[in-house]
């Protein structure tokens, strides 16, 4: 496994878990050894301010900068292993963002292609970083699912039209989730030492909220709690919370990478184990990017702050004392363009809910 040479000290260091994450200090496989093993942040200010302990994963601390690091790797892993990803192949997908530049990253590391397909309303630092890295980017027009033209039926079919390349699907792959499962979730266990009420995350493709809640339901025997987190726009907390029925989506969030407007198979898997789900409106949203700006020191993006939100709000929900975790889904240079300018707060209607002694960072 180890090719350089290594001081015995240093060899014993080497930690690896059967699935390549590193689980100590030496990353031996370059990018892909690298990412997890994030640290848990203990959210200081918000702790003592509701009595309960509030966590963040810190996720923005992966190489390629957010949680969909894990996945890009997941669904890359499994199609090399399934022999579907050849020498030389090319890696299509349908993203946000996130995990577009997280498989770009594990493209260029392993000699592989990479073309990313992703709605035209995402933050052009997304699109700078992806293309920078080498990535052919496809912008295109952000339409629903049902119709043929959006982005993930693009990838798909773009990935069938040209020799040796795979459509990685992080949609409905459950080798999405499965990443999460083998590493997140172990490790959120690890760090609170089981000792863990309730976990509450935002989904775009479900894969975080599926892993690590089928993997921390099974380790507590059914104790802690997984609820969801929803962005408006999402029609996940109406389905949750009418007891399983859907509607059709309407409207949209300053969010990015999350809410949702189906099922898919990766929520699937885990969909009727979720215990209940918190609305979250962009107000408290944008306001908490500020407040962990200013209180935490943390520079994290939209989704990270409506996943901080509901946290306190379920800590709340279970009463002083109890132990919440969450995940800090990237950082907030992603999106600086947009959060931290006035005329686009502004645009949005959100100068408002920005409190007046945190109005001083929006300085772009
Ligand atoms: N936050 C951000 C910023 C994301 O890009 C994504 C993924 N699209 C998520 C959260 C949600 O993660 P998942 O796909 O695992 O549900």
């Amino acid at each position: 496994m180890l090719r350089i040479p290594l001081l015995p000290t240093l060899r014993r260091e080497v930690l690896r878990t059967s699935r390549g994450y590193t689980t100590n200090r030496i990353a031996v496989d370059g990018f892909t050894g690298s990412v997890g093993n994030t640290p848990l942040i203990y959210l200081k200010s918000l702790s003592e301010q509701t009595g309960c302990k509030i966590f963040g994963k810190a996720e923005f601390q992966n190489p390629g900068g957010s949680i969909k690091d894990r996945a890009a790797v997941g669904v890359v892993r499994d199609a090399e292993e399934k022999g579907f990803l050849k020498p030389g192949g090319t890696v299509v997908e349908g993203t946000a963002g996130n995990t577009g530049i997280g498989l770009a990253h594990v493209c260029r590391s392993k000699g592989y292609k990479c073309v990313i397909f992703m709605p035209n309303t995402q933050s052009q630092e997304k699109i700078d970083l992806l293309r920078m890295l080498g990535a052919e980017v496809f912008p295109v027009p952000a339409v629903a699912y049902e119709n043929p033209q959006n982005y993930n039926h693009q990838a798909r079919e773009y990935a069938k039209s040209i020799p040796n390349a795979i459509w990685t699907d992080q949609f409905d792959n459950t080798a999405n989730a499965y990443a999460h499962y083998i590493s997140t979730g172990p490790e959120i266990w690890e760090q609170t030492q089981g000792e863990i009420d309730g976990f509450i995350c935002s989904t775009g493709t479900g894969g975080t909220l599926a892993g690590v809640g089928k993997y921390l339901k099974e380790k507590s025997k059914c104790k802690t709690q997984t609820w969801l987190a929803d962005p408006p726009g999402s029609v996940l907390h109406s389905y949750i919370t009418s007891g399983g029925k859907l509607t059709e989506r309407k409207g949209s969030s300053i969010t990015e990478g999350i809410g949702q407007g189906r099922i898919t198979h990766n929520l699937a898997t885990f969909v009727n184990d979720i215990t209940g789900s918190i609305h979250i409106s962009d107000e408290k949203s944008i306001s908490m990017v500020y407040q962990l700006l200013d209180t935490e020191g943390l520079y994290v993006g939209a989704s990270s702050a409506l996943n901080v939100v509901a946290a306190v709000e379920l800590a709340q929900m279970m009463g002083k004392g109890s132990k919440v975790v969450t995940v800090l889904c990237d950082g907030a240079y992603r999106y600086q363009s947009r959060l931290f300018s006035k005329k686009w707060l502004k645009a949005k209607g959100l100068e408002e809910a920005i409190p007046e002694h945190l109005k001083k960072y929006s300085v772009l």
